[in-house]
């Protein structure tokens, strides 16, 4: 064996070594360095040097002082450095562009929320992300650090080439997104997927810690899910699975998808759908409520609006998303028979207007699961309206944890 390649070899070990003990302090909250030591296996000499290189030169972790002594010198206390340490996550939706800061635990120090304003294009939607960051960098103090930016795309993102592929609520087909922000960002930053993001940041930073099977629904716009087994995010094989929108929810139905299939769930179940419905019933003239509350423009009727009026008791509206939810249960029905997941998470916008759709799906949910899946939990996405933003905190992290990032200047 050569010198070079035994000496690459040491500082591979090392970084590897490294990256155990930063993922067993921040599992564990607060962790002594003999406790590093057991749970390791590393020797008590190979733990102090690595600590030591995680507090001092990667200034990722702090020691929280001594611990209580059974006999012998009081133990050594870490912990993640959580003061000064922060990331930004952005969700790129249709509609809105919702950005936090937040520390390395997930507690948020700062939101925004600016309209995306599709039709002003390309150019326009970058300058927004850019302003976002900079007002974020703005806010903070001289010895905080933002250790990079996340970012959540409505649409197929290539995970290797960072191209987005096809966005059809944005109308773009292979735009290098990545090549525009290199220009414009003085932070490292990453992208992908929007509901894939939903999926990490529940996996990584949700309610319920070490779930390992579940599955997330994003509906907005479109719906899409993110579909955890064992613990792994399922990518697929060309990764793009998950494409929960287009599952036939009803082999009958003359609408058609824009994927060109007919009785998709996205075309009968989507926030666009709904906001169609709802159009057509006031055409109709079958629900005045509606119309008061969109003062007599129609094109102002939003999925949001129609909630608002089913919540009302408007028996159109009402009517709008029972039909939602019982194309949204088959749905569900046809994730928990296959995958029979503990949890199935709903967020995005159209699962943002209070317990009217999750009290429907409660009521229909039964007509659709086997009796093994039927004990399957259906809630809200921990994180609301900012689950795709705190999922791109999570994949900046998750770069973070594996070491992959530089020590950010103050
Ligand atoms: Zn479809």
């Amino acid at each position: 064996m050569s010198k070079e390649y035994k000496k690459m070899d040491v500082a591979l070990l090392h970084l590897t070594n490294k990256k155990v003990i930063l993922k067993l302090i921040k599992d564990n909250v607060q962790i002594s360095r003999s406790a590093l030591s057991k749970k390791s296996g590393l020797t008590p000499p190979t733990i102090t040097r690595l600590v030591d290189e995680l507090m001092h030169v990667d200034q990722l972790v702090e020691s929280i002082g001594l611990g209580d002594s059974s006999g012998g010198r009081p133990p050594l206390i870490v912990k993640l450095k959580n003061e000064n340490n922060y990331l930004i996550g952005i969700d790129l939706g249709a509609t809105y562009i919702r950005g936090c800061l937040v520390d390395l635990n997930a507690n948020f120090v700062s939101e925004m929320q600016v309209s995306t304003e599709l039709e002003k294009g390309f150019e326009s939607i970058v300058e927004k992300l850019v302003k976002i960051v900079e007002k974020f960098q703005k806010r903070k103090n001289p010895d905080d650090k933002i250790w990079g930016v996340g970012l959540g795309v409505a649409g197929l993102v290539n995970s290797e080439t960072g191209i987005i592929e096809s966005s059809p609520d944005f109308g773009w087909t292979n735009i290098d997104l990545g090549k525009e922000l290199d220009k414009r960002l003085d932070l490292p930053f990453f992208y992908d997927n929007s509901t894939r993001l939903m999926a990490l940041g529940e996996l990584n930073m949700g309610i319920r810690e070490n779930q390992k099977n579940f599955a997330i629904i994003n509906m907005g716009y479109g719906i899409a899910s993110g579909l955890v087994v064992e613990g792994i995010l399922l990518k697929g094989y060309s990764g793009f699975a998950g494409e929960f929108g287009h599952i036939s929810v009803d082999t009958d139905s003359e609408v058609q998808c824009k994927c060109g299939m007919y009785g998709c769930l996205e075309a009968l179940a989507s926030g666009h759908r709904i906001t169609s419905l709802g159009k057509a019933a006031v055409e109709n003239n079958e629900s005045e409520l509606l119309k008061e509350l969109a003062r007599g423009d129609k094109e102002l009727i939003t999925a949001e609006l129609v909630a608002l009026a089913a919540l009302q008791n408007d028996p159109a509206s009402l009517k709008i998303y029972n039909d939602v939810a019982e194309y949204l249960c088959k749905g569900i029905g046809v994730i928990s028979n296959l995958l029979n997941p503990e949890t199935v998470y709903i967020g995005g916008g159209v699962s943002l207007n209070g317990n009217l759709l999750f009290d429907l799906i409660e009521s229909k949910k039964n007509k659709y699961l086997l009796p093994s899946s039927a004990k399957v939990k259906i809630l809200p996405a921990t994180h609301g309206d900012q689950a795709t933003a705190i999922g791109a905190v999570a994949l900046v992290l998750d770069k973070m944890m594996n070491l992959e990032l530089t020590n950010p200047k103050n």
